[in-house]
This record gives C-alpha cells, structure tokens and sequence, in this order.
C-alpha cells in the first residue's frame, strides 16, 4: 500500500514540500490541508503587488493554483483547516471551513508547515479608533486594497522588514505616512551605523518617524503614544513582528526549541520521527553560532519544505542550516546582512571586532557608482569571517553574497581581502568593496597580521 503524506500549510514550505515529495515518490498519497482560499502565494511580493496593482496583479503573486497541484495528483484541500494530531493513532481531526463539517484524516507522515502569525497589538482600541490592519496573507492585502480610498494617513507600527517596505508602498501611493518604533532606531537588528543611513533616507522620503516610542492606545482618528502624543491616523498597519504557528504541535506533544519555534533534527525531523516540520513554525541550526535560531524567512522555508518533502518521500536529505542572510530594500536604499552581529557574535562565544568601510560601489568615475557602508565583523584572535552587513544603492546583493558565501567557506578576513573576484569599471573598483573591508579589518585582527 502506498504511504499516506499529509501536509498542513500550503504556502512556501508545504507546497515546496509537496511538489518534491511527488517527483520523489510517484505512487504516494500526497494531502495538503490549508486553511486559506490561496496556496503557494509570495508573500514577500506582498508590498510590491500593493504598491502597483496594475503592474504586479494578484495572479501574479501565485506561483501555482490549487488545480495545478490536483494535476499533479496531490489532494490540495483549502479552506480546511486542521484542529487536532493524534500522532499515536496517526489521525488528524480537520474542520472543512466551507461545509463546516469535523472529518478524521488519516496519515503515515506528517508535515507541519503552519507558518507563522502576525503579532497582535495589545493595547486598549476605543470602537470608533481608525482600523488596525496586518500584513501576513494575500487577503490581508486584497483587505488593504479595499480600504484604501479612505486612507489619506497611515501609522505603521513596527521599523522593521514590513513597516519600512510598507512605508515605501503607503508613500508611493500618495499617503501621508507615520512609523512607531519602540526601540531607539529603526531595523535594530542592524549595527547603529546603518540604522542612521536607514532612517535618514526615511525621514528624505517625507515620513514622520517616532522612534524609541510605544503606543498607548487607539481613539477616534489617533494613535496615542505613552508620552500622550496623538498621531493622526484613518489606517493603522502593525508590523511589530511575528511569532511562529505552534499550538497544533503543542498540543500533540511536540516539542519545541528554546526559541520558541518546533524543534527538529538536520533531516526536519521533530521528537516524533513520523511528524516533520518546515518553514517559519521551524527552527533552524546557525552554521556560524552553532546553534538553534528562529529565522522566518521565505528562501529558509522554501530549503526546509525541500529537505522535509524529500525525506517524507523515502529519501536522505539534510539541512545543511542558515546563516541568517537577509535583505530588503526601502526607498532605493538596500540593506542586507549575514552571519553574526556583533552581540550575537559574542553571544555565540567569539571576541568579536568590526570596522565600517565606506566605498564606492563601482570605479569612482562611472555613471551608477554609488557610495557603500560595510560593517565587516570577524573573530579578533583566529581572524574568522563572522558577519556582514552592508547598506547603498548599489551591489549591496553582491558584498552580502559574497561575504555569505566566504562564511560557508570557513574563511578568514586574509582570505577575503585575497579573493580573486570580477573587476571591470562597470562593475566594481578595482579592488573590490568586500576586499577594501577585509583588508582594513585585517589590520585589526591578532594572530594573522602581516600573513
Ligand atoms: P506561511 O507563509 O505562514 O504559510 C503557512 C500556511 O499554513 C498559512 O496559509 C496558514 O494559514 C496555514 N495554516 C496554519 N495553521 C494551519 C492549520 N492548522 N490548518 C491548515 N492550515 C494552516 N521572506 C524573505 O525571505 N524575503 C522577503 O523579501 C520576504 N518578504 C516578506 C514580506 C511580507 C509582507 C511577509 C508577510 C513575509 C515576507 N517574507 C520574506 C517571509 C516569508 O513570506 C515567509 O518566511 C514564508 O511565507 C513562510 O512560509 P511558510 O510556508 O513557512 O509559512
Ligand atoms: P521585524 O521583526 O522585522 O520588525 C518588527 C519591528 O517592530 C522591530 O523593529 C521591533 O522593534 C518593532 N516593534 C515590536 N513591538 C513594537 C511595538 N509595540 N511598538 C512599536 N514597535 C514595535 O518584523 P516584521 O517587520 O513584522 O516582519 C516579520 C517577518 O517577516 C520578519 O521578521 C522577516 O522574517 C519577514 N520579512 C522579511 C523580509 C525580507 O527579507 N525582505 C521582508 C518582510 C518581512
């Protein structure tokens, strides 16, 4: 008898999933439970689309219908929701959303890829308070669209990943647009050198930034800040960050990591060998801190839902883990890093040392040469690459790239400054921005001077 796959969660990691585990396995019984009308939908093209519907459609977002899954032979059931693991008797109980009736589902293996969900505002909302929206699921954003006629200001609650794409989208829309932060600079998972650069090109683009502040509540046509400050507002986003989709695992007995996300194994495993969880409900194993992270990012689930899927089909793969590489871009500006932080670095052990490079992006001379911030981090006494971040208009991907891909290698900052990478005027100075910010961090690193 052919084994019995079943999948919750259709969006990056379950349909990654699903899609490998039948071209491994042709003869498997595949079922994927969503509880959304949509599956495999880009999130991260979220603010894209909202910025220019003409351009970026909805059907543009969606990599591939329900139908096209059911002509793979995978059962696709959205708008199904599941509400209970029973992982001895390998049932689980799911409510269909649509004909509101509870059915008992059978599995061999299972697949938790239930995501993660928006961080919810607790703070006390008077009924006629301007709404508060999110932005986690293509509805959230069909429900933006439908409310932006009446939006002339929106207060983005959050500097992070989403208020500060969100900002660019609201801006471009010819809205007036406020941010919130609560801690004393925005993207604070970036060193305070960038954060700067961040936040000076935000408040260029004309948004208002409340930075070290906390809301205190929601009345009539205000956000109301703890220091009594009231910020007009007809649309409120809460971009404060997200929390991984857990209580169904919980509730089976499975347990998670110290990060509050499920615990697995390199092959995505959990404490139950027959149960497999992937995506932003996973953790992660750091390759550089050499531990368990939570990093909910849509490449990450898409690597999990592959290992998972292929491992669920009979095969041998292996996660081979994160590095935490990320990066986004706001009014122009791209900002991205990999590897450690210089707290996180010496959290994981090491004695960390960074230096900041300002270079140009390209030969001094030529058109779209444009100015470049490296925060290079290494280990002091081994001179080991330990982390990068870097922000500019230009070839901002390719430092973080190639800084990520020297910390796959194990290398030093010796080794970085030695690259042997492209160079033309077009491109890149003749020495490169990453080789200017390994060999200034060279000078500084014990042990290896001088190599
Ligand atoms: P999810 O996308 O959360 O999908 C899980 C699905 O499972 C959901 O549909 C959920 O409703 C469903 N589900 C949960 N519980 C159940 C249940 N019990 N029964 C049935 N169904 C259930 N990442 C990047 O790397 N780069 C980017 O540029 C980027 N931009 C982003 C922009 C935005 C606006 C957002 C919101 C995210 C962005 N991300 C980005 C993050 C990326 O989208 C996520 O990491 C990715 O979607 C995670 O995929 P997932 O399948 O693990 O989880
Ligand atoms: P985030 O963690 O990036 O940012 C949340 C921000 O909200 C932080 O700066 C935090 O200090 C702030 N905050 C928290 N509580 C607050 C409060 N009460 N008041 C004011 N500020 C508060 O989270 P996000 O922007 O919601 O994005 C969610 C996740 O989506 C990200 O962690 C990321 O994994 C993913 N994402 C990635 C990209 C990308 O890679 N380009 C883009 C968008 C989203």
């Amino acid at each position: 008898m052919s084994e019995r796959l079943v999948i919750v969660g259709g969006v990056a990691a379950g349909t990654k999933a699903a899609a490998t585990a039948r071209r491994r396995n042709a003869g498997a019984d595949i079922v994927v439970l969503q509880d959304e009308a949509d599956v495999s939908y880009s999130a991260c093209g979220l603010p894209y689309h909202l910025a220019a519907l003409d351009r970026i459609p909805r059907r543009n977002l969606i990599a591939r219908t329900p139908e096209a899954f059911r002509a793979d032979g995978i059962d696709m059931r959205t708008r199904h929701r599941v509400e209970e693991i029973d992982p001895d008797r390998g049932t689980l109980k799911i409510r269909d959303l649509q004909a509101s009736r509870v059915y008992a589902e059978p599995f061999d293996r299972l697949l938790l890829a239930t995501g993660a969900r928006a961080n919810r505002l607790n703070v006390p909302v008077s009924p006629d308070a301007p709404p508060i929206v999110h932005l986690r699921s293509i509805v959230d954003a069909d429900r933006i669209v439908g409310m932006l006629p009446d939006v002339r200001g929106v207060v983005i609650l959050g500097g992070g990943y989403i208020g500060l794409e969100m900002a660019e989208t609201f801006s471009r829309l010819g809205r007036e647009v406020a941010i919130v932060e609560m801690m004393p600079r925005l993207v604070p998972a970036f060193a305070t050198a960038l954060g700067q650069v961040v936040e000076d090109r935000v408040r260029e683009n004309g948004v208002e930034l409340f930075i070290g502040s906390r809301v205190s509540g929601l009345d009539q046509g205000h956000v109301i800040l703890e220091n009594g400050e009231h910020i007009p507002a007809d649309l409120v986003l809460a971009a404060t960050g997200v929390s991984p989709s857990t209580d169904l695992a919980t509730a089976a007995g499975i347990q998670l990591g110290q990060t509050g996300a499920i615990a697995v194994n390199s092959r995505m495993q959990t404490n139950l060998s027959h149960v497999y969880a992937a995506g932003d409900c996973a953790e992660s194993h750091h390759v550089v801190a050499n531990r368990a992270v939570w990093l909910p990012l849509g490449d990450v689930a898409n690597r999990h839902g592959k290992v998972a899927g292929t491992n669920m089909a009979g095969g041998r793969a292996v996660f081979s883990g994160v590095l935490g590489t990320a990066i986004f871009k706001v009014f122009g500006l791209a900002v991205a890093r990999t590897g450690l932080g210089e707290a996180e670095a010496l959290a994981a052990g090491f004695d960390p040392i960074s230096h900041v490079v300002e270079v140009p992006s390209r030969a001094r001379y030529m058109e779209g040469s444009r100015k470049l911030l490296i925060h290079l981090t290494a280990d002091r006494g081994t001179g080991k690459v330990l982390g990068c971040q870097a922000t500019g208009e230009d070839a901002v991907d390719k430092i973080i790239d190639t800084v990520a891909a020297a910390l796959w290698g194990n290398l030093t900052v010796d080794d970085l400054a030695d690259l042997d990478l492209a160079y033309a005027p077009p491109f890149s100075p003749v020495l490169a921005p990453v080789q200017v910010a390994g060999e200034v961090l060279k000078k500084h690193v014990g042990g290896i001077q001088g190599k």
